[in-house]
């Protein structure tokens, strides 16, 4: 790597789109909650369709959005259309100033705790876990023998969505199941969303003024996929997702806990095979199964207009939520704060308001003017009085990766 070379290109491949980002690192904490540092973003999405769609703002050149529209064929082609556009502002993959390539990796299983630099026995394994993850690996490993194609020189490092959770104590991750049919499957609670987890509650603490060692954070990750965690001084002791993201709370699509014999009920009863239910868990239920709509954003609009659908849709998610904030307080002990992320939750002021409503109890309120205020900045919104804090802390997986890419391969 040559001295110059101070740039991350971060690629997030799913199996039809990828969304990039490229980073300059020289200042790397200013790059959180700012532009500043972040050269270009975009994303390729239908990739395999006849009306892929190319949409690249570089940041760095004054940030007009540039959006080609056309078939894309594969991720070869997806990243060699991405590499063009680079390319176009004087930021192409053959800079010298790039210093690495990191993917974001959804699964590393139990083998992979840290960010890794990826060689062919890396790759390997992370091929061993598609069996575990047989919607993201497979576009993850397509995303990283892309890149790998086109600069084989060039240090890449994978990032895993479970790494952050491999320090859960073994009775938070193993299923209370047969332990020789578990182990023989690797069937366990592995976790997902853990670079937002890892970033997220070490901002929670800098917001504080505490070092991560310092506090115990609930965060609620709460996207169109949505996973709460306890971290216990800056380590990962529980999550709500488990052997696959379907567990724990409620989410856009998908159901979240439920009882596993309404599985068996739906096949022998229902007449459903695997692939339907697969489908009704994870794609036709959660909040839009329950509503016709997983946009929070619809779902308070139609609450407003006195839609009852929409809203037993939001007291069921607001349910969960509020069990996971409980159970995860018991874990704790002791919380010191409680964050909110990702899209519903750095947006939708009434979430956080019922989430917290009627927790004074356990030390926890929100204030409706701080609520209400909108910024892209972590902040705190519960009032002084409150024994924990309730805060707000905008996500960056992109920045996270790119950072733990830099550190690794300036060690
Ligand atoms: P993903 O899991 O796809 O990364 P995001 O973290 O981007 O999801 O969250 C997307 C969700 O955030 C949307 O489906 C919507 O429910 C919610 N959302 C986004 N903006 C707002 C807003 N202004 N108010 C309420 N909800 C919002």
């Amino acid at each position: 790597m040559s001295a110059t070379a101070t740039r991350v290109l971060v690629l997030n491949s799913g199996s039809s789109s990828v969304k990039y980002q490229l980073l300059d690192m020289t200042d790397a904490e200013s790059i959180g909650g700012s532009a500043a540092g972040r050269l270009a973003v975009g994303l390729v999405e239908r990739i395999g369709e006849e009306t892929s769609r190319l949409v690249h703002t570089p940041l760095a050149a004054g940030g007009e959005k540039r959006e080609t529209e056309g078939p894309i064929a594969d991720h070869e082609a997806a990243l060699k259309a991405v590499a063009k556009e680079l390319a176009a502002d004087g930021l192409g993959l053959d800079s010298p100033e790039l210093a690495a390539i990191g993917h974001r990796v959804v699964h590393g299983g139990l083998k992979f705790t840290e960010p890794t630099v990826i060689d062919e026995a890396v790759l390997t394994e992370i091929e061993r876990l598609v069996p575990v993850a047989p919607l993201h690996n497979p576009a993850n490993i397509t995303g990283i023998r892309t890149a790998r194609a086109l600069r084989p020189d060039l240090p890449q490092v994978a990032v895993f969505d479970t790494a952050f959770h491999t320090t859960m104590p073994e009775y938070a991750a193993r299923y209370a199941i047969d332990v020789a049919t578990a182990d023989a499957h690797r069937i366990r609670r592995y976790g997902f969303h853990g670079t937002s987890h890892a970033y997220v509650s070490r901002k929670t603490a800098a917001l504080l003024g505490k070092a991560p060692e310092e506090v115990n954070v609930i965060v609620l990750h709460l996207g169109n996929g949505a996973s709460a965690s306890a971290v216990r001084g800056g380590r990962c002791v529980d999550t709500s997702m488990g052997l696959t993201p379907l567990e724990g709370l409620v989410m856009g699509t998908r159901s979240g806990d439920i009882d596993p014999a309404v599985t068996f009920h739906l096949k022998r009863v229902a007449g459903m095979d695997e692939d339907e239910v697969d489908t009704l868990l994870n794609k036709k239920s959660g909040l839009i199964g329950l509503c016709g709509d997983n946009d929070m954003r619809e779902i308070r609009r139609r609450i407003d207009e006195g839609d009852e659908r929409a809203q037993l849709a939001f007291d069921i998610y607001i349910h969960r939520l509020k069990k996971y904030i409980g159970a995860y307080s018991a874990v704790l002990g002791r919380v010191d704060a409680v964050a909110f992320t990702a899209g519903v939750g750095e947006n939708a002021a009434p979430v956080r308001e019922a989430a917290v409503a009627g927790l004074e109890e356990m030390g926890m309120a929100v204030d409706a003017s701080l609520n209400a205020l909108r910024s892209e900045e972590p902040r705190l919104i519960s009032p002084d009085y409150a024994r924990v804090a309730v805060a707000v802390v905008p996500t960056d997986e992109e920045l996270e990766i790119a950072q733990q890419t830099y550190a690794l391969v300036n060690a």
